[in-house]
């Protein structure tokens, strides 16, 4: 059995809101061994079943109990012993899934769950030098779209990991295309147990930390010089928590963390406006000019993030 082909489809049990229960033809047409999911705890037992497919027709028989025993009742073929087998019935869990997430994007910050089931505020982490908080939904495309969205926060920062498919068009809320991930995408089954894979998501953040530049934001977006500032302290802040994060992750491995500075190039090509632009909107205003010292300094830059940490746990 391919490991992977099977937990990808599990995955996809997740692109709908409700758990239904399944037994094992059912988990076993879709490559799922109900034994070695139940071990890992991404199936879980389901109560015995109020009705099975009756084994003669293709009528419901129900089941019921009888003397001290349980049986099933057709409408058509009658009484009779159903097979233990046919009783086992499983729902998937996705708790699981969400702890390797958590663990393998190292978040800070107790998962809150904000629509039990369906939508999760994983915690917040630290990715491409950023610190980003990540939200988790299933069911994203079905009928619950409208909670989940409404569930979201309009920050353009955080990111939301979808179990199965991608958001169709408009079901994303306020998230760009761009800050959003399958679930299916970051995460593998291997004989160990999972494995997760950051890349997907740095390389894509990245690319909008303005390696490149990005092609769908114009000059024009930011000329009104407030906005433009606003945008500059949510970088410049996220910056250097992430600045906090990360070292704080380097030195609990054991390893030497390199202090890499933010530019003023990089917030223009971040924010599709010239260099110029930036520097005006930094030097002209005493706050944000303090800021962006503390964003080149590799102390200040570390306690303003250890800070922000603080504040965000309280
Ligand atoms: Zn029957």
């Amino acid at each position: 059995m391919n490991n992977q082909s099977s937990f990808d489809r599990f995955l996809h049990y997740g692109d709908y809101p409700d758990d239904s229960d399944m037994n094992r033809q059912m988990l076993e047409s879709d490559s799922i061994s109900p034994d070695l999911y139940e071990k890992m705890g991404l199936l879980k037992r389901a109560p015995i079943p109020s009705s099975i497919e009756c084994q003669t027709c293709d009528q419901y028989a129900s089941i019921v109990p009888w003397n001290n025993k349980i049986i099933a009742f057709c409408p058509c073929c009658g009484r009779y012993e159903p097979l233990e087998e046919e009783l086992i019935w499983w729902t998937p869990c996705f708790a699981p899934v969400i702890q390797s997430l958590y663990d393998g994007f190292c978040c800070s910050e107790e998962t809150e769950c904000l629509i039990s089931g369906i939508l999760w505020k994983l915690g917040r982490c630290a990715l491409a030098g950023q610190s980003r908080v990540i939200y988790v939904a299933r069911g994203i495309n079905s009928n619950k779209n409208s909670d989940i969205v409404e569930k979201l926060p309009e920050n353009r920062t955080s990111l939301l990991f979808v179990f199965g498919s991608l958001p169709q068009n408009g079901k994303s809320g306020t998230f760009d295309a761009d800050k959003v991930f399958s679930i299916n995408s970051l995460m593998t089954l291997g004989e160990a147990g999972f494995n997760v894979n950051k890349d997907p998501v740095v390389q894509t953040l990245d690319l909008l930390n303005g390696t490149h530049p990005r092609a769908v934001r114009g000059p024009g977006k930011y000329s009104k010089i407030g906005g433009l500032r606003e945008k500059i302290q949510i970088m410049l802040e996220d910056f250097m928590h992430g600045v906090y994060c990360e070292k704080e992750q380097y030195l609990n491995s054991g390893h030497e963390y390199v202090f890499k500075k933010i530019t003023q190039v990089q917030l223009a090509e971040a924010f599709g406006v010239t260099p110029t632009m930036v520097n005006n909107a930094i030097n002209k205003k005493a706050f944000l000019k303090g800021l962006y010292k503390r964003a080149c300094d590799p102390v200040a830059a570390y306690n303003y993030g250890r800070s922000l940490e603080k504040k965000t746990l309280h």
